[in-house]
Parts: structure tokens; sequence; C-alpha cells
């Protein structure tokens, strides 16, 4: 039989598939996604039924043209990207994309296949059952796409007019954003309360002292105590009656606590897991678990994939997996640790756009401490966290014996208590004991806590000693971790297992939040933008309204809902939301947010440092450039202080070389949507369309000539210059003939080669005969070329 070429995503799971398959077999990765949406506006058309414009960008023409070579002389195609909505799609763009070259040929079959787990097993017998493209995972990804990208271009362009300085704002972020933003006005607004308590040492009469345990006053003057009955003055007063009492064991209670073991991962578990226990970013978490699942090299040269795949809601385990735990439960600790029957456990969300098992080792006899040659260190932790996991959810309940013990004066005045909990049995917390299964790390957090009290028969003497009445203070909610702010996205419904690790990300690489000792800081900026949307799109960045999206995603990929029809719904009025909000004066939004920001900015003290007798207060710059702390005394007091101090600082860290000190937002480029800029650099002032971001092409760029007048500058001049380097015309062996605007000025380039246009002569009356007669005769005498700035004249 033929060729068969199977496709995936990554060159390390091509790497392992590979193997599995016999010599008929050519694996092709992809690289992720081979089309996108074009990143200008106008790709999604709500205005022709919700039209998509997509565009392979330069990177993903070569994979295609890969991937068309290996297609030559093939029998059959298999699509075997990965088992949720982001795979299906990669698989839809690549059959579309197929289709639209013309090298369908007959005979061409085209097969969808996925692999939970990348083991020899599961590929072969995934290849066995072939299916088709579903069209309903499909239109879930189109309708979620179509929708960032209608938010992200329509709002994004707001904000940069707005609000100056900000970069862009999508869906799913921005109610992540608004999340961090609350949290922070609830720390800023809190007022702790003060609370008294009382403690002492308890010891037996007949110790001497040699052995005491600690209690806390429960009940006072017949009153049961709750944490704010004390005044301190009480408190004290206790504390004094305690030290003086005699008092006897009113009684001990046992009572025995089982405890289940947590169900095994998810993805967002897991991300909260790494994050509070090994203190792994959500994107590491997620990084490190793509390279178990896509495979390791084992010490015997097998290559396997090690867990099942990471970006699940499913708590569900495969029959067989139950089964091979639970053997090897058996075998490892013993009949009495395993659970008398299998546990199951069912999903919480019906969502068919992810995988449909929770995260687990591909092989439960693969224990931790057998991997740690071959995985790093951090990969290892993650495997032994999943593994420890897994093994739990078929081992037996732990069970703790838990005691209070109570201690009274004969008048009955106080009451003390003091409680300890040991453990029973461990059951499925053996494996926070099971060294080869911990990879260094310390899961076992009760045992270290562990106490316990004497048996003391009720009636016998005891007395305190080190009676203490202490002050607390309330404590404000603390900020989120990565982990945690991952949990109250899940709860409240928003974004979705493939999704929250990147909302994180593009949090913190827009510069809105930053992460320090594990705990996520919303940055001024990330709160003005929070502040803007909230203000002006309430509903759109409300909870409710971004979980009753995820919703209706998930009501397309299960087929109840038509893909355009979660759009229809959503556009109108979130359009009619976009050209309201573009009609507010700047200012007003200025005002708005100096009466949100300047307190809290200026500090305790509001009195400007420079005059001593203004107040500081949040202003917009002159130009609209962004926002800075000044004296509201201006113009008398020239006070300002910079908000985005520390954004620039990273910028000279990263070598950019834009300094921002005359920069302006000329306005919006009515083709792209993106904001034109007018930046200074090191080598001259020059205009560019849209922001710098990492890791991404530098934007367009022209340079300004010398001559042309700072304030002056409009978005019309930007535009003209933008059409540069143009081409005049061709020469007559048909080459083109560019002009361009270079570092002294106008030159004229030909066939790699440059001129500069003297600076008498009027750029836009050049013919193209004149710039053949320039470029011939500078070639002649390069050193005629003068450096002098040129004149344009604009219309
Ligand atoms: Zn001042």
């Amino acid at each position: 039989s033929g060729k068969v070429v199977v496709l995936v995503e990554s060159p390390a799971k091509a790497k392992t598939i590979e193997k599995y398959l016999g010599e008929n077999y050519v694996v092709v990765a992809s690289y992720g996604h081979v089309r996108d949406l074009a990143a200008r506006s106008g790709s999604v058309r709500p205005q022709d039924d919700f039209d998509l414009v997509w565009e392979v960008p330069d990177t993903a023409k070569s994979r295609f043209n890969q991937i068309k070579t290996a297609l030559k002389g093939a029998q059959a195609m298999v699509l075997a990207s990965d088992p949720d909505r982001e795979g299906e799609a990669i698989a839809w763009h690549i059959l579309e994309m197929i289709k639209l070259e013309g090298i369908m040929k007959k005979g061409l079959k085209i097969q969808r296949v996925t692999f939970n787990e990348i083991t020899k097993t599961a590929v072969q017998q995934g290849m066995k059952s072939p299916r088709n493209i579903s069209q309903e995972l499909v239109d879930a990804y189109l309708a979620r796409r179509a929708l960032d990208y209608l938010i992200g271009f329509d709002i994004s362009p707001l904000l940069w007019r707005k609000l100056p300085g900000s970069k862009s704002a999508g869906r799913v972020q921005s109610a992540a954003l608004c999340l961090l933003a609350d949290r922070e006005k609830e720390i800023e607004s809190f007022t702790p309360r003060e609370y008294w308590t009382v403690e002492a040492e308890i010891c037996p009469a007949d110790s001497k002292g040699q052995v005491s345990f600690p209690a806390r006053l429960v009940s006072y003057n017949g009153v049961k105590l709750d944490q704010f009955s004390l005044t301190g003055s009480e408190a004290e007063a206790a504390a004094s009656y305690i030290g003086q009492s005699s008092l006897k064991v009113d009684g001990m209670k046992n009572s025995v606590v089982r405890r289940n073991a947590p169900g095994p991962y998810i993805t967002s578990s897991l991300q909260q897991d790494a994050s509070s226990k090994l203190g792994f970013g959500a994107s590491k978490t997620m990084l490190l678990a793509q390279k178990l699942y896509e495979g390791v090299k084992l010490p015997d040269g097998e290559l396997v994939g090690l867990i099942t795949y990471m970006r699940t809601d499913s708590m569900q385990l495969s029959a067989q997996a139950i089964e091979s735990i639970r053997k090897f439960g058996e075998e490892r600790y013993g009949k009495n640790y395993v659970l008398s029957s299998p546990r199951k456990f069912s999903s919480k969300v019906k969502n068919a756009q992810e995988a449909h098992e929770a995260i687990r080792p591909t092989g439960i006899e693969r224990i931790p401490s057998e991997l740690a040659k071959v995985l790093e260190q951090d990969a290892l932790r993650l495997y032994a966290l999943i593994w420890r996991r897994t093994m739990a959810c078929q081992l037996e309940q732990a069970v703790f014996n838990h005691v209070s013990l109570d201690v009274e004066d004969p008048k009955g005045v106080v009451r003390l208590r003091s409680t300890a909990s040991t453990m029973e049995f461990p059951g499925f917390q053996i494996v926070y004991r099971d060294k080869d299964a911990l990879a260094g790390d310390n899961e076992d957090e009760e045992s270290a806590t562990e106490k316990k009290l004497p048996s003391l028969k009720a009636g016998s003497c005891v007395s305190a000693i080190d009676v203490k009445h202490k002050q607390h203070f309330t404590e404000p909610p603390p900020r989120y971790t990565e982990g945690s702010l991952v949990k109250k996205m899940e709860e409240l419904g928003i974004g979705r297992p493939s999704t929250y690790a990147h909302v994180l990300k593009t949090l913190q690489l827009r510069q809105y939040m930053q992460i320090e000792k594990q705990r996520i800081i919303p940055r001024v900026r990330g709160r003005m933008v929070a502040a803007f949307l909230s203000r002006y799109f309430t509903e759109f960045v409300d909870y409710g309204f971004t979980a009753k999206m995820e919703e209706q995603l998930d009501a397309v990929s299960s087929g109840s809902m038509k893909w355009k029809e979660v759009l229809q719904q959503f556009w109108p009025n979130f359009h009619d939301k976009v050209t309201s909000t573009a009609k507010v004066p700047t200012q007003q939004v200025a005002d708005m947010l100096a009466s949100l920001f300047s307190d809290k900015l200026a500090g305790k003290d509001k009195t400007c440092p420079n005059c001593h007798t203004g107040e500081l207060q949040l202003k917009l710059t002159k130009f609209g450039t962004g926002y800075f702390l000044g004296c509201n005394r201006y113009p008398s007091c020239h006070y300002s202080n910079s908000l985005d101090k520390d954004e620039e600082e990273e910028e000279e860290e990263c070598g950019s070389p834009v300094a921002k000190s005359r920069s302006k937002v000329l306005g919006v480029d009515s083709s792209t949507g993106l904001p034109v800029l007018y930046k200074e650099g090191p080598y001259g002032d020059y205009v560019q369309i849209g922001e710098d971001a990492k890791g991404k092409l530098k934007p367009k760029r022209v340079r300004v000539p010398e001559s042309i007048n700072y304030n002056a500058f409009t978005l019309e001049m930007a535009m003209e210059l933008m059409k540069y380097p143009k081409e005049l015309g061709v020469d007559p062996e048909g080459k083109p003939v560019m002009i361009g605007i270079g570092r002294f000025g106008c030159y004229i380039r030909r066939e790699g080669y440059s001129v500069y246009v003297p600076k008498d002569q009027k750029v836009e009356e050049l013919t193209l005969e004149m710039a053949l007669d320039i470029f011939v005769k500078g070639k002649e005498d390069r050193r005629k070329v003068r450096k002098s700035p040129v004149k344009i004249a604009f219309a």
C-alpha cells in the first residue's frame, strides 16, 4: 500500500509517533496553526454575515510547503493534532488549505484521529479508529476566534485613544484583569478589625510542669465566645482570673474523621497545585506538562508520552487506567490500602471542547524515582505530583482521631479548650510517605503539625501557666496567586483549560500586572484599563457575561447552537457600545481616572514636593501620549512624575532604543485599526503603525525628516510618510525604482544601491526620468551625496 502522511502540531510529538508507525508513514509537524485571521481590521466582517478573512503567515508558508511535498504520491493523510478544539481547528485549516491549493487529488483519503495519550497502544488503536473532522468543534473554534478578534480590534483602538499608553484588551483577559482590580480595591478599602484571644499552657497537676499543651479560652462568664466577643480589658481580666484559679478537666471528646483522596487532576487543579505546592506559574506548568505528554526518552531508549493530554476539564479515568492503578496500588502498598471497589469520577462540566480524561500517568508503574535520570528536576516534580494524585484516588480514606479536651474553673467563669488530631490510618496519604514518589517534595502537611494530648480523666486537676491575652487584627483578603486566580476563574466559568495559562501570560506581557513572590499585583496601568472597561463596557467585562459566552461556545461544540448565532447575539449591542464610547471626550475619561486614582498614586501626602502648596493629581499629557502625576497649580508649578517609570526601565533592559520623551499618538490608521505613533529614536524621530510587541515583528516605521516640526506633525503627514518607500516606476530594464526616506533624507534605490536626493530637489516633483538621472550621477560620484535635511511639502 502507498504512503500515509500523518500530521501533528509539534516536532516532539512527531518524533514519538514516528517510532510507533510502520515504514509507510511519514509524520510531519505543522508547528501550530497554519492560518489565522489577518491581523488588520476587517478580517471578521459582520456586515457580510461574519465572513472571515484568513491569512497564512510567512513562517507557516514554508511549513505548509513541507506538508505539500510530503503529500506527493501519498495515498492518505491522517490529521492527528491534539484532542481538543484547537487541535480540531488545526486539522480543519490544513484540510481547507489543501483544498484551496488544488492539491486535493482524487483518491487521497483524509482522516482525523486523536490520541489522548502518546503510547504505542494508544497511537496504534487511534489509527484504527479514524473519523471525520468534527464540524461542531471547528465551529466552536470559529466563534471563539471571531469573538476575540471583534472585541480586540474594536476596544483596543478606543483604549489607545482614550487611555494613551495602554496596550490592548481581550475578551477573557479583561474579565481576569477586572478580578485583579476588584481584589486590589477590596484590599485598599479594607479596615482591619481588632479582636482578642486568651491562650494558656495547661499542665496536669502530677506532671510537675514536664508536660503541657496549649489551650484557648472558649467561654467566659457563661458566654460562648466568638471572634469579636472579648474587649481588650475583658481579655486581660480573663487572663488574670485563669492565672489565679484552680482548674479541672471537664471531659475529653474523641471523634473519628475520615477523609477521601482528592480526585485526579484536570488542567485547573493541576495549575493550582503546581502553583501552591511547587511554586510554578501556569505557563511553566503547561510547558512541562506538554513535554511529558509529547514524549520522553526512557533509559531503555523507548520514546513515550508519560502523561495523558493536559488540557482537560474531565475528571474521568478510563476503566483500563483504574484497573492498572488499583493493581499497582495493591502490589506497592498492600490490599488494605486500596478501595474495595473502583472509585469513579464524573465531570463537573459538560464540555465537548476539551479532552475526555483526567491528567494521569500513561503507566502508573513508572514511579517517579525511576525517571529521575531522564527528566529534568522540575519536570520530574510535576510528574511526581500527577503520579501521587492519580495513585491516591483509588486508595482508602485516611482516618484521623480528633480529640478535644475542656478545662474549667469550679465557678464556671472560664472554659478553655485544647484540640489535637492524630492519624489512625494513613490510607491514600501513604503516597506522601513513599520516598520514590516524592521527587524531593513534601506534600505531607498534616503529619508535620500532628500533636497529641495526654489522656486525662474528668475531674483531674490541672494548672495554667504562661497565660496570655493577645491582640489581633483581621487581615485583608490576600492577593491572588496564579493558582488561586485560575481557581476563581474556573468557579466563575471564565476561560477554559486551553486558555487559563494564556490569559495570565498576556496580562503580564501587556504589563497590566506583575508577579512578586508568587502574588499577582495589578499595575496602575492595568487598573486604569480595568476601570475604563468597567465604566464604559460594564456588561461586557461582567463575569456573568464572560461565563455566558463560554457556555455558548460549549453549546456550539455540542451542536446545540450555531456559531454565527453567538456572534449575531453579541455584535449589535457591542458595536453600539463601541460607537458611543468613541464619542466620549478623552478629558472625561481622564477626569474619571483622576478621581479614582489620584489619591492612591499621590500617597498619603498629596502635597506637591516642588511648590509645597499645590496638590498632586493624575493628569493627561498635553499631546495625549499618556498619564502622569502633576501639580494642580500648573502652569505656575511644573512638577510632573511619570506613571510608567517601571515600564520604561524594563524596555531599556530589553535593549529597546525607543525613548519616550518625544512621542505621541497621532491617531488611528483606518486600514489596520492600529494606532499611529510618533516616536523619538536614537538616530532621529520616526512614525510607526502599531505598538512594539515582544516576540513579534517590528511594526512598520518611517523616519521623520528633521525639517518637520514636532508640534505641527499630524496624522495626515504620518500617513503620507508611510507611503514610503514607494515605487516611482520601472527603469528601461524593468527593474523597480524606489524612493525612500533615510537617515539623511530622501533617497532613490535601484538594484540594491541607494543615492540621496539633493536637498534643493522637491521630492513630490520628482519624475522617473529625473530620479534615474540623479541615480546615475550619484552612483558615479558617491561622495556627492550630501548629509542634509530634505524638504517634503505636504498637501
Ligand atoms: Zn506644585
